[in-house]
């Protein structure tokens, strides 16, 4: 038989389960990658994003090569469409003569919609469609309560996670016992994979950032982070201090395997490491929200607890005008600002500020938490539907095992516990860095003479904060009157 791995979001060949069974179960496989138009169209020209799956296509074609010359095979690599995927790959399969098309899960609603369309036109023309789980260690309904139900809570979630994961679900799927399956890709689809103007996009600062791309940027991460990682429950809610992984993107786009990283912090965790402990924790909230949106795919637009929709948010051109600072990061609250100057310039944003900065939207400026989702959807190079919905609905109060809808974080107590000596907030507002002490925190409260000082004239070189916090806090109690009933 011959076989045609498509690869999505597992942008790598080692531990790849789809391209395991794919090589296992054929005599001969390609490999495909669409850039697919669908997604792409919507997307600005200059988008850290497709740089980096760019970067990691030209990594996972040279993988594939270099598994394949191990067997003497020339010319094997990865084809790379650019095109709708739903007509595109039946196109290619066609072509190509294949029997089945192995891909990896993606419980996406609108991956799912595309997975469909593609199954149907290549079972009209014979062909199969086979998928795996990779992109988790449980998925869909893996994990469910003693009465059979997907958990919304999220402990009790871990638990059963913990309790049902063994070697079995974290083994690596050894794809180069198989390689010698890989086919030489034909002379009228061999191309190197193409450049982004080729395909209508631009460079970005993703090099200057230093954000390595690929398996191989993953692992230079990874190993990193394992050295650290003993300090994780100690570091990690400081954003001017290396605590987290930066994994994200990596996770993001399948550039390393889940199973390994969660094997390696298990084993640490069994070793004693409390900051293991917890780092397992995070990916286990990972697993947690992506079955929540593939049992309860409503909450990609609407409020896990369905009565948190009649919640009546800020309207018209005042609430435009406070999304439109929040979103550049002039709101006057150093903390938010800082924070929104990092996803702007960097597309990564720490979790801590990610929690600060959507309380503030929601809960201080009083926007829906769909304004807010949507912007970190754009600009976030982690961007995952499932945590990006799951973190929203958590500030907004309205997902399950949300915060309570009458905890808001206060922003200038978060600055001072989180941020305490300012590094980050200098990091990221120079302009601001004369300040010291509560000032730098809550510069609206400083001392003209301590403004002067620091060349600081508020409302002309950094904004005068565009709320209250007591009384939007007031506001937002009354706001959210609706669901008091049912908390
Ligand atoms: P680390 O602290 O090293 O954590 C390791 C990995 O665990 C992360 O890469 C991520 O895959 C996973 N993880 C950690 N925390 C969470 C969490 N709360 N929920 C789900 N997975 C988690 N994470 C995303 O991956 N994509 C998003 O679009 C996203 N949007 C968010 C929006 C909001 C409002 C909030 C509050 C959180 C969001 N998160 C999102 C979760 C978390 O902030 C990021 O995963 C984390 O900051 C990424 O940095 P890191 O890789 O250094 O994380």
């Amino acid at each position: 038989d011959t076989g045609l791995m498509w690869f999505r979001r597992d942008l790598r060949c080692q531990d790849n389960a789809a391209l395991y069974h794919a090589l296992k179960a054929c005599r001969q496989i390609f490999c495909v990658f669409v850039l697919d138009s669908d997604i792409l169209d919507a997307l600005p020209r200059a988008d850290r994003r497709i740089e980096f799956i760019r970067e990691s296509l030209v990594d996972l074609a040279g993988q594939l090569q270099q598994l394949a010359s191990h067997h003497g095979i020339a010319e094997a690599g990865l084809v790379t469409l650019h095109g709708r995927a739903g007509q595109a790959l039946p196109e290619l399969a066609r072509a190509l003569s294949i029997n089945a098309v192995f891909a990896n899960h993606d419980d996406e609603p609108q991956s799912l919609a595309r997975d469909q369309q593609v199954v149907e036109a290549l079972a009209a023309s014979g062909m199969a469609f086979h998928s795996f789980k990779d992109h988790v260690i449980f998925e869909r309904q893996e994990v469910l309560t003693q009465t059979g139900k997907p958990y919304s809570v999220f402990t009790p979630y871990k638990n059963a996670w913990l309790k049902k994961v063994d070697a079995f679900y974290l083994r690596a799927y050894p794809v180069e016992n198989h390689s010698a399956a890989l086919a030489p890709v034909p002379a009228a689809w061999r191309a190197a994979v193409p450049e982004l103007a080729a395909f209508g996009f631009e460079s970005t600062n993703l090099a200057a950032l230093k954000i390595p791309a690929g398996s191989a940027g993953g692992r230079l991460l990874f190993d990193e982070f394992v050295s650290r990682m003993d300090q994780y429950h100690a570091t990690r809610n400081f954003p001017a201090v290396k605590g987290p992984s930066y994994l994200g993107v990596h996770l993001r786009f399948g550039t390393i395997s889940i199973r390994e990283l969660a094997a390696t912090a298990l084993r640490m965790q069994q070793g004693g490491s409390e900051g293991a402990a917890v780092w397992l924790s995070e990916l286990i909230w990972r697993d947690f929200y992506a079955q929540i949106l593939s049992n309860f795919p409503r909450v990609a637009t609407a409020s896990f607890k369905p009565e948190y929709d009649a919640i009546q948010w800020e309207q018209g051109p005042h609430a435009h005008a406070l999304f439109q600072a929040w979103c550049e990061g002039r709101t006057g609250y150093p903390l938010v600002d800082a924070a929104m100057a990092q996803i702007n310039q960097t597309g990564y944003m720490h979790n801590r500020l990610r929690m600060v900065t959507a309380c503030f939207l929601i809960k201080d400026l009083g926007i829906d938490w769909r304004w807010g989702e949507a912007y970190f959807a754009r600009h976030l190079n982690d961007f995952d539907l499932s945590a990006n919905n799951g973190g929203w609905q958590w500030a907004s109060s309205s997902g399950c095992d949300a915060q309570p809808y009458f905890r808001i974080f206060n922003p200038v107590t978060q600055s001072e516990k989180f941020d305490a000596g300012g590094k980050f907030i200098r990091k990221y507002l120079p302009q601001l860095a004369g300040l010291t002490g509560a000032s730098l925190h809550s510069p609206w409260l400083a001392r003209p003479v301590e403004l002067a000082a620091a060349g600081i004239e508020l409302g002309r070189n950094y904004p005068l904060p565009v709320v209250k916090h007591d009384e939007a806090r007031a506001l937002t109690l009354l706001r959210y009157a609706p669901v008091k009933k049912s908390t």
